[in-house]
């Protein structure tokens, strides 16, 4: 095995830690906390470990969490009320409705009804043309951890050919904007891509987006490109359930020059950029400089 691994897990505890010194130095000379409110609607067990997960990083970094726990039959305007309400909180600089919400819930609808300022998912259209436009805006988290690990690894990305296997609104497409914005040749693949493997041999940045387990293989990769992997999926093997990615790990390390790995890769480093993103959109709030490398 070759490539270099990157290791997502300390790379989000460097992040939250840089967010966390950030936050001391907004609180201690401009009396401004960031605060950030997460709304979940409904019992999903797997959005309440992502809630309950995101409110302690929030905490540890100095930040004010405020959590929404909502019953999974709650009308679509007392959920629109509560957001209203977020939006005219001046302690609330960042608003995460979490997804997915019960079925009778108008998901686009309720993202935008948020705030944009506040929108630290960046899922609100205003934040999504924004990002197309190549203009300042929320950029969403898992995509925006990713391109930290590309620039942390690489320095420049300009010139270099990505290919994006996915064309999701929350991962594929803002992922491909901001390789573009970094100036990179970008395809996006998709599941009527023609001859994917040929496609994704081409990459200098191979990202894997698709949600199918393992499917990127070692003949996917062309020697050295570096591997991001963003797929978190859950497998039974062995009689026991494994969290795997969407590539396969052993056959492309063997190839490629770097990879994520899954755990321990890109998993970690969403909810560091959703604290990054909080602390932005709280300077931005205050006409404050924002932090310097936690943006896009
Ligand atoms: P979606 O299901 O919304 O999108 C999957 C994309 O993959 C679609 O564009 C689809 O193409 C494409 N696709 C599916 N099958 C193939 C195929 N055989 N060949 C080529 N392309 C294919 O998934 P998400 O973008 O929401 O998530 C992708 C993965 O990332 C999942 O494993 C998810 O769990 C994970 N994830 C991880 C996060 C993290 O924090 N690490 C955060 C968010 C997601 P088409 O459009 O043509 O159907």
């Amino acid at each position: 095995m070759g490539a270099v691994i990157i290791d997502g897990k300390a790379f989000a505890a460097k992040v939250r830690g840089e967010v966390a010194e950030h936050v001391a130095r907004l609180v201690a000379e401009h009396g401004v906390k960031p605060g950030l409110a997460v709304v979940l609607v409904g019992e999903d067990p797997a959005s309440e470990v992502y809630v309950k997960s995101k409110g302690k990083m929030t905490v540890e970094v100095g930040m004010t969490s405020v959590e929404h726990k909502l019953p999974a039959d709650t009308a679509e305007r007392d959920l629109l009320a509560l957001v209203a309400r977020l939006n005219a909180d001046p302690e609330i600089h960042g608003i995460l409705v979490q997804l997915p919400l019960p079925a009778h819930l108008n998901s686009e609808l309720v993202i935008n009804s948020i705030d944009p300022a506040k929108d630290v998912d960046g899922f609100h259209i205003s934040n999504v043309g924004l990002l197309g436009t190549g203009q300042k805006s929320m950029v969403p988290c898992t995509p925006l951890g990713c391109l930290m690990m590309l620039r942390d690894h690489h320095g420049s990305l300009a010139g270099l050919n990505a290919v994006v296997v996915g064309r999701s609104n929350i991962v594929g497409k803002p992922m491909a904007q901001l390789l573009l914005g970094d100036s990179c040749t970008v395809t996006i693949a998709h599941s009527r891509t023609k001859d994917l493997a040929a496609v994704c041999r081409g990459a200098d940045i191979l990202v894997a987006a698709v949600g199918r387990p393992e499917m990127i293989t070692g003949d996917y990769v062309r020697p050295g490109a570096t591997v991001i992997d963003v797929g978190i999926n859950r497998i039974e093997r062995d009689g026991k359930t494994k969290l795997v990615g969407d590539v396969e790990f052993a056959s492309c390390a063997a190839v490629a020059g770097a990879i994520t790995p899954v755990p321990g890769g890109v998993g970690p480093m969403t909810i560091a950029c959703l604290l990054a993103n909080t602390l932005t959109a709280a300077c931005r709030a205050n006409g404050l400089a924002e932090p310097k490398g936690l943006t896009a």
